[in-house]
């Protein structure tokens, strides 16, 4: 079969197209066309959608690839009657489609920025449904990334031309120009004046001002150099107002304006801390109360239920009872939304088995050491778990 004609090449604003069927593929549901606007996944760009009109009957173009030179329009329906030789009319989603374009453009213009300032190679890229991914061979700080932000902003607001050309072997070798690969046969370049000049396959803008803007998200470390988050055009401004909903949220949960909401954090913060400073003098202090209490009747078993006590509070509070009474078992019981919190401990006893019990009869789980054990029962309630410690260590 002839190579599809790249008609996202040859107009890259053209929306809508006239079109013939080449082949029909009825077990995948894909048609061929010989021309179409419809860019097929590649360079990190995703496949272009939208609609194939067929007299009669409307198909949604659902993916698009390419096999050697073949453009492959995967549909959700096939019309019955399709067939090679067809006039169709195709229309691209052209919403989806600038998007990318914006996404792609920016992306140029980033990576060549970072290359300039820095040497930085792109050795990833990907448009994801949110944000674009961005890969770069080297380290960079934050510092870096925010000049190169700034000009490639400066690039986009001089509104340099995005120029598209397929230069002959002897101009090409005599180019510099950004590239993933080795690449073989003619080669598309893509430059960008001022931004970049980089080997490509994709769809752009015809102007770097289309970009809009780009932001730089986040940046981490990630195999020997940074893997950025980036949005440019119509994405910056959706996570623009997406960080003021989330600032006007966390703003009215904090009875804060939008730009005190550090502020209101820290004195947050800073007031758990104190409150966590007198919850443990006065946890010390009742649990001291207790263990005396319970050395006055030092061979009965010291079981003590307390409100709202945590694991790690348990086990204290456990811990302490067991030096103050060595000779019997000691529990912390606390209630929980799913039932009841327990740590059992004893200086002289081994509790595991009491544990094994335990657990089968009010649907438990946990264990530990010989001497200390913690978990929970989650089908029984603090006063049914005493009932039935008492009862069986009288036994
Ligand atoms: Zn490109």
């Amino acid at each position: 079969m002839a190579a599809t004609q790249k008609l996202y090449y040859e107009q890259p604003l053209a929306r809508s197209f006239t079109a013939r069927v080449c082949e029909v593929d009825p077990a995948r549901a894909r048609v061929a066309l010989d021309a179409t606007a419809f860019y097929p996944e590649g360079g990190g760009q995703p496949a272009d959608r939208g609609v194939l009109h067929f007299a009669g009957a409307d198909a949604a173009v659902l993916d698009v690839h390419e096999q050697a030179g073949v453009i492959w329009h995967q549909l959700d329906t096939l019309p019955p009657n399709a067939a090679a030789g067809d006039k169709v009319q195709g229309e691209v989603d052209w919403a989806r489609r600038l998007d990318h374009m914006q996404q792609h453009t920016g992306e140029h213009i980033l990576s060549g920025t970072l290359h300039r300032l820095f040497g930085a190679e792109n050795v990833g890229f990907h448009i994801g449904t949110e944000a674009v991914r961005m890969d770069t061979d080297i380290p960079l700080s934050w510092q870096q990334l925010q000049l190169a932000e700034q000009q490639a902003n400066a690039v986009i607001w001089a509104d340099a031309p995005v120029n598209i050309s397929w230069p002959e072997p002897a101009a090409l070798a005599a180019l510099t120009y950004r590239s993933k690969k080795e690449l073989e046969g003619p080669v598309r370049i893509v430059e960008i004046p001022g931004g970049d000049c980089c080997a490509c396959c994709g769809t752009h803008l015809a102007h770097a001002g289309q970009v809009g803007m780009i932001k730089i998200l986040t940046a981490e470390h990630y195999k020997g150099g940074m893997r950025l988050s980036v949005v440019c055009g119509g994405r910056a401004l959706q996570e623009y107002e997406a960080m003021r909903s989330r600032q006007q949220t966390i703003g009215a949960l904090l009875s804060a304006k939008p730009e005190e909401t550090a502020h209101a954090v820290q004195r947050l913060s800073d007031e758990k801390a104190a409150l966590d400073y007198n919850y443990y003098g006065l946890c010390q202090q009742l649990f001291e109360q207790l263990a005396a209490q319970a050395a006055q009747t030092p061979n009965t078993p010291a079981i003590y239920t307390l409100p709202g006590l945590s694991p790690a509070w348990l086990a204290r509070l456990a811990n302490r009872l067991a030096a103050a009474v060595p000779n019997v078992v000691c529990a912390a019981l606390s209630e929980t939304d799913r039932g009841t919190g327990y740590c059992i401990a004893s200086a002289a006893q081994d509790v595991r088995p009491l544990i094994k019990a335990l657990n089968a009869a009010g649907t438990g789980r946990g264990g530990g050491k010989p001497g200390s054990c913690q978990g929970s029962c989650a089908g029984a309630s603090p006063q049914q778990v005493e009932e039935f410690l008492r009862q069986t260590l009288q036994s």
